[in-house]
């Protein structure tokens, strides 16, 4: 499934679940709710990178050896750093809106996704393994 597909669908599933907030009609850019920090995200990406229009050529080049080393990246992501240092990595890495704090995990997972298509997966390692303790780090397989 590319990742616009995904975003798509994500979106449909947010929507689906929301109550009250903009489910049926966006409340602007001041809303807080779920969804439109989603769309946030989305916006942030395309504007980084056009990333959802070429998205389905890039995920379909991903060497399989990379998605192994992205769920080791992946595991350390959520296993090794806590909700600020998560946001933080994301924000710098520019996936991810600065001071954003109510969202979902998916919206991280999606953030994650646009930097591995982007080919920014050795760049997200580093920054994850820079807030692990030395003897947790492990040696980056993306540079
Ligand atoms: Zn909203």
């Amino acid at each position: 499934m590319s990742l616009k597909k995904r975003i798509d669908r994500l979106r449909v599933w947010i929507r689906d679940r929301l109550s009250g907030g903009c489910r049926m009609l966006s409340q602007g850019r001041e809303c807080t709710c779920v969804l439109c920090d989603f769309d946030r995200i989305c916006e942030v990406a395309k504007e980084a990178k056009e990333v959802a229009k070429e998205a389905k050529e890039e995920a379909q080049a991903v060497p399989f050896s990379q998605e192994r080393n992205f769920e080791i990246l992946q595991n350390c992501f959520w296993c090794g750093l806590n909700r600020k240092e998560q946001h933080d990595v994301l924000s710098k890495l520019g996936v991810f809106p600065v001071n954003t704090t109510n969202t979902a995990m998916t919206l991280e997972l999606l953030a994650m996704n646009i930097l591995l298509v982007g080919g920014k997966a050795g760049d997200l390692w580093h920054e994850v393994m820079l807030r692990l303790p030395e003897n947790k780090r492990i040696p980056n397989p993306f540079n």
